[in-house]
């Protein structure tokens, strides 16, 4: 399995969703190697790698810090590059958050669609986990197991009539990806708003960026998943594993986990080598770009869904 980077570039702007900082992103092919960089083109090209040991303070978004230049919001932007199974990329951006756009991974996708792929000389490196790694806080956990391919397990629980309990078990490739998490949207709570105000985040927050629960539905509905929430909550993992810095043959649970849990895995993971080995062999399909507009490449083939879902009591009158 070779390296791949995207064969030409792609470009987006919009409001950053807790700055309110508006702002380009242009993705460029980068050479075999260089692994996933974004570039604060607004100071003199800047390079922060998506990388464990440059992730900063995480809340209500993963943000990376390098130096004292800050970068938020990476997480729904590298979920798609990772998803994708781009190796190489660079991201360059002119302000301090990655614009939040409609709040899914969508527009990214459609980004990456218009980008294509092209495969270089160079082989692919995996991480690939070969001891279980876990870390408990309360009631919340995440853990890390070895497997042949990359999977992630989300559980979520809200107290909400229409979240409730959701888990979302998904084999991630550019196909399960686009077609069961790509599209979920973030969410917060009406309740949470004017805190999240007081802290100075979610300056860019709108109801076309962000799905409002009220104390008993939706205040911009309709929802584009009726699990929608567990969904993005994967999604928000997977950007966040994208930190590892390489693909990774690894099995991932996250129950009631947020950024917060997930970086503290992957920097954790990084830190300790006898949980991993870097290997060339591996993926079974997983990481592929299969179906990322290669034309170098046979048809895709059916897309598959191994996609657990949990009933929700609240959508069995639908
Ligand atoms: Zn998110």
């Amino acid at each position: 399995m070779l390296q791949i980077t995207i064969a030409r570039e792609s470009v987006a702007e919009g409001i950053g969703l807790h700055t309110g900082v508006y702002g380009h992103i242009r993705l460029r092919p980068a050479p075999a190697d260089t692994g996933i960089v974004f570039r604060r083109v607004d100071l003199d090209n800047f390079t922060i790698e998506a990388h464990g040991q440059n992730v900063a303070r995480v809340s209500y978004a993963t943000s990376l810090m390098k130096q004292g230049v800050l970068l938020s919001t990476t997480e729904h932007l590298l979920a798609a590059i990772y998803s994708c199974g781009i190796d190489n990329i660079f991201i360059d951006i002119d302000s301090i958050e990655i614009p939040i756009l409609d709040g899914s991974a969508e527009p990214f996708m459609a980004m990456l669609a218009h980008s294509g792929v092209r495969r270089l000389r160079r082989k692919r490196r995996y991480l690939k986990v070969v001891k279980p790694f876990e870390l408990v806080e309360g009631d919340r956990r995440v853990g890390i197991y070895p497997a042949e391919r990359f999977e992630v397990d989300c559980y979520v629980d809200f107290a909400h009539p229409l979240v409730g309990q959701q888990q979302i078990a998904i084999t991630v490739s550019p196909d399960t990806f686009r077609n069961c998490l790509a599209r979920a949207r973030t969410f917060c709570f009406e309740r949470e708003i004017e805190p999240l105000r007081a802290m100075g985040l979610i300056r860019g927050g709108s109801l076309e960026n962000a799905i409002v629960l009220t104390s008993d539905g939706v205040m911009n509905g309709p929802l584009r998943f009726a699990d929608e929430f567990g969904r993005h909550k994967a999604l928000d993992l997977i950007g966040d594993l994208a930190l590892a810095g390489l693909p990774l043959l690894a099995r991932v649970e996250a129950h009631k986990a947020g950024h917060s849990l997930h970086t503290q895995l992957v920097s954790r993971l990084l830190a300790d080598p006898s949980l991993w080995t870097i290997t060339t062999a591996g993926g079974e399909g997983s990481h592929e770009g299969d179906s990322v507009h290669d034309t170098d490449q046979e048809p895709a083939h059916e897309p598959e869904f191994p996609l657990h879902l949990k009933p929700n009591p609240a959508f069995a009158a639908d």
